[in-house]
């Protein structure tokens, strides 16, 4: 969340990792979470850290049959704050460009 008219979150600020540029810059499209390929959990072990840092509540965690719950971002509640990079202990997820509307409701009618 952002603390300040700086909009930076007071993680971000802390721990040196701030947003790319593009996103203090207005680009075009705001930046959000995405959960990269080296996510734990993906790989079979048991791992919710990035959810217990994010203020919004913008990461859900997915039952699957045999593993660990799997995360995904709900991109409408995202603010790109970046939190979740900061503890994520594999690097996994990175800052990317928000899918457009059409697209988030195409992906939410698949999901159900
Ligand atoms: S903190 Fe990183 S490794 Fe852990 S569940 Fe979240 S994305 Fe996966
Ligand atoms: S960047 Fe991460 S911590 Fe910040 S709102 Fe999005 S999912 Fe939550």
């Amino acid at each position: 969340m952002a603390d300040d008219v700086t909009g930076l979150s007071r993680r971000s600020f802390l721990t040196g990792r701030m947003p790319p540029p593009a996103a203090e810059a207005g680009a075009a499209a705001p930046l959000i979470a995405g959960i990269g390929a080296g996510c734990l959990a993906a790989a079979g072990v048991d791992c919710q850290l990035c959810r217990d840092a994010c203020a919004e509540d913008a990461i859900a965690f997915r039952p699957r049959r045999g593993g660990p719950f799997l995360p995904s971002i709900r991109a409408s509640l995202c603010t790109g704050c970046a939190d979740c990079l900061a503890v994520c202990p594999t690097a996994a997820i990175q800052l990317v460009p928000a899918p457009d509307a059409a697209q988030e409701a195409a992906r939410g009618a698949a999901h159900g």
